[in-house]
């Protein structure tokens, strides 16, 4: 395929946009090549500024559930418009999103909203450092929480508990609040409690990890967490920004019946325009500011369009009860059609998938932490993602994505996308 046009913008950005992106995964670099500039997208579909044509299995890295340009989100979003987009001063419309967003998930009274998933868990984390009046936290290694300083954090050498920078900028007095876990390995979090009594203000977790590929928890891993956070007064946070409205309408908590004290949410909430929050029940929520004295605040926090969207988006995912099912069905017959082609071909894979999400890997043991996760084969990634690319089937640039199936798509578009995986990975 031609990708005149891309290249050519492509070019252009670079020139005033550093590695011409906004965000550093869409320049490609993971996997080799150009990125392709988005025209327009309708339903399960994207069209690029070339002409090509593309079933999306991307679809925002979440937030388009039920497919691009979803009608009921647009229009909202046009009629908002017309009437002023923003205000600095409270809206009827962020109070019935709120009231929505707290009667479909378990275990939370109130909700604050913000821009992004970024802002979200970063609020939540000086919450719960507030709430507690204790200073360290507990990430695991391979869980996104997105790019604030306290998360950007590797694991540290040797027999150090405490993490240590993994971006230039982040300090190491940043750093050494911030514990490093291993994903599915109760021992190791155990340890970690151990290490440092009385100093844990929160564990934040991914309760379905979405951005090492898909990693489930296993068997009562969450509930064991749950338990180890309540002996030692540590607020459990789940990072709801992935799962949240995705794997049930109560998100993961309702998925594996755990109630967490601190969730937080982004993509699916905002219906594709910028939207974060976080949640937890009053005693919590109640130490925020205005109320309380752990300082929040947002200029455009609640913002009349992006609250419009969220508001429809969460509305019809609460109308429609099928939804979830549907989407899970739809997922189960791409991830067996995969699974069947894959086989077939004698390629080495793992195929993970809870709900909605899915992704493959190109090894052949199982993947259940950060270090199987990067056990992948890279190449092979690489040449599958262009290969598939140049056939029509646009998934995230980089083995370390899961996909996102959205309603839009059609057992059609998943015949094709398994037919294309088929054509692609026969050996000659
Ligand atoms: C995407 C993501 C974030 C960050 O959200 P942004 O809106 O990109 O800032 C945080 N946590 C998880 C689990 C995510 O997938």
């Amino acid at each position: 395929m031609l990708y005149k046009r891309s290249s050519q913008l492509f070019v252009e950005a670079n020139e005033v946009i550093p590695g011409g992106v906004n965000s550093p995964v869409r320049a490609f670099k993971a996997v080799g090549g150009t990125p392709i500039f988005i025209k327009e997208a309708k339903g399960a579909y994207l069209y690029d500024e070339d002409g090509h044509k593309y079933i999306d299995y991307i679809n925002s890295w979440g937030p388009m559930i039920l497919g691009h340009a979803f009608e009921p989100v647009i229009n909202a979003v046009i009629e908002k418009a017309k009437k002023g987009t923003s205000f600095g001063a409270p809206t009827e419309l962020e109070t019935k999103i709120a009231a929505l967003a707290v009667s479909m998930v378990p275990n939370i009274d109130k909700i604050r909203f913000v821009s992004s998933g970024t802002e979200a868990c970063m609020s939540a984390v000086r919450l719960a450092r507030g709430y507690t009046k204790r200073e360290k936290i507990i990430k695991f290694s391979g869980c996104y929480h997105g790019h604030s300083d306290s998360f950007l954090i590797a694991a540290g050498s040797g027999a150090s508990t405490f993490g240590v920078p993994n971006s230039p900028g982040v300090t190491a007095g940043t750093a050494k609040d911030t514990l490093l876990a291993k994903y599915n390995d109760i021992d190791n979090v155990k340890a970690l409690f151990e290490a440092n009594k009385n100093e844990i203000a929160a564990l934040i977790i991914e309760p379905v990890a979405g951005n090492m590929g898909c990693i489930p928890p296993k068997d009562n891993f969450l509930k064991e967490l749950r338990s180890i956070c309540t002996e030692n007064g540590t607020l459990l946070i789940f990072d709801e920004v992935m799962t949240g409205f995705r794997l049930a309408k109560g998100g993961a908590q309702e998925l594996y019946n755990v109630a967490a004290d601190i969730v937080c949410f982004g993509k699916v909430i905002g219906g594709g325009l910028p939207v974060g929050a976080f949640a937890a029940r009053n005693e919590i929520m109640n130490y925020l500011s205005p109320l309380g004295p752990v300082y929040q605040a947002g200029t455009l926090s609640g913002n009349p369009l992006a609250m419009a969207a969220g508001y429809e988006m969460l509305k019809t995912l609460n109308e429609d009860a099928l939804i979830f099912q549907r989407l899970e069905e739809k997922t189960a017959y791409l991830e067996k059609g995969i699974h069947k082609v894959l086989s077939e071909n004698k390629v080495q894979f793992t195929i993970n998938r809870v709900g909605s999400m899915i992704s493959v890997h190109f090894d052949a043991n199982p993947v259940y932490d950060f270090e199987t996760a990067k056990n992948g084969d890279n190449q092979v990634f690489k040449k599958f993602f262009h290969d598939l690319l140049e056939r029509g089937v646009y998934i995230a640039p980089s083995a370390y994505e899961t996909w996102f199936i959205t309603d839009a798509l059609t057992y059609e578009d998943l015949d094709y996308t398994i037919n294309k995986i088929k054509e692609v990975t026969i050996q000659e």
